[in-house]
């Protein structure tokens, strides 16, 4: 292990953050992720894939402090106040109020908002007269901080249902960046979000370097080239890595060409092997299970990752990377 994550001197540069993402689930992104957190060891960890975490699979996380999260508004009828008139049914366009609430002692029932439908826009609590409709934050997920047998790590649980999930990645992203910057750590792992949405962008605005990991497809291929715009829209330089490239090594080429266009640095190619499956299934890191095969190619990607992240701007890796870049 190189210099990069080693514990920072007073002169060292800022906490630099590592985003690992592709353009839709499954491509092997937590699998390498894993592998890098094991390679590290002392990063601290964000899994910001919050919709269908699973980081906490193979790393095993001893939840140290767990914290409620509201990802919005919701309302609620009191049963007690209501008087059935109406009104929020007919003014609620989400259609979440129903008309089969609990009774009050005067009426038989009242009016009853379903939670997973509500959207939280606070018109039925404006507009209801009695004054019967409580209207504030949902707690719809909890964020936690663990430690796990690679580093702290930052993760997340998103209620079913619950929304504004970029939200939430962006809690648990500044959540692992204070604890590398209380406890000394050079570099923040992210376990990002796959596609280009909002919980994606709240994973890489302003990290230092993200990885795309893809698939030797042709929808991976095109999956790519909408993660390489968004990363050139925010300016981040970004390095390719195809997973599993033995299984079409024709598009594999393909992909490292058109990145090449693009202006993305090549991290390595991961062949397919069944080692990553057998390692998920004992809860460990594909680099802790084996040392050859698929292992070795993790360990050859993550070298590149960590010399583009120590080269300097101009350095001959590093520009590369960067000519994605708009700074
Ligand atoms: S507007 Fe208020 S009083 Fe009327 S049905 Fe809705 S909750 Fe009940
Ligand atoms: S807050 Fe908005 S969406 Fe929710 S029940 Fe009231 S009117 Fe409907």
């Amino acid at each position: 292990m190189s210099g990069l994550v080693a514990i920072r001197r007073a002169d060292a540069p800022a906490v630099k953050e590592l985003a690992v993402i592709s353009g839709k689930g499954g491509t092997g992104k937590t699998s390498l992720t894993a592998s890098f957190a094991a390679l590290c060891q002392s990063a601290a960890l964000a899994d910001c894939d919050v919709d269908a975490a699973d980081l906490h699979l193979v790393l095993a996380p001893r939840v140290v402090r767990r914290e409620p999260f509201s990802g919005g508004n919701r309302a609620r009828i009191r049963a007690g106040h209501c008087t059935a008139c109406g009104k929020c049914e007919e003014l609620c366009r989400f259609d979440a109020i129903y008309f089969d609430g609990a009774g009050n002692g005067v009426l038989e029932r009242t009016f009853r908002v379903d939670p997973a439908v509500c959207e939280g826009c606070g018109v039925c609590a404006w507009f209801c007269a009695e004054g019967a409709i409580e209207f504030g934050p949902a707690v719809n997920g909890e964020w936690f901080i663990s430690e796990t047998r690679c580093g702290p790590m930052v993760h997340a649980r998103l209620g079913v249902g619950g929304e504004n999930s970029g939200k939430l990645v962006s809690t648990v992203r500044a959540g692992a960046r204070r604890i590398a910057e209380e406890r000394g750590l050079d570099l923040v792992l992210i376990d990002g979000s796959p596609g280009i949405g909002c919980p994606v962008i709240a994973s890489i605005t302003g990290a230092s370097l993200v990885l795309a990991v893809t698939e030797p497809t042709l929808s991976g291929l095109h999956d790519l080239e909408r993660v390489a715009q968004l990363t050139r829209h925010f300016g981040i330089p970004t390095m390719v890595c195809v997973n599993k490239w033995d299984l079409n090594a024709e598009v594999c080429e393909r992909i490292e060409a058109r990145a090449r266009e693009m202006g993305l640095a090549p991290a390595g190619r991961v062949r397919y092997g069944s080692e990553i499956t057998e390692a998920q299934i004992r809860g460990k890191a594909v680099v802790e299970y084996r040392r050859d095969g698929c292992a070795s190619d993790i360990r050859a990607v993550w070298a590149n990752i960590e010399a583009a992240l120590e080269a300097p701007a101009s350095g001959p890796l590093q520009g590369s990377a960067y000519a994605n870049s708009r700074a």
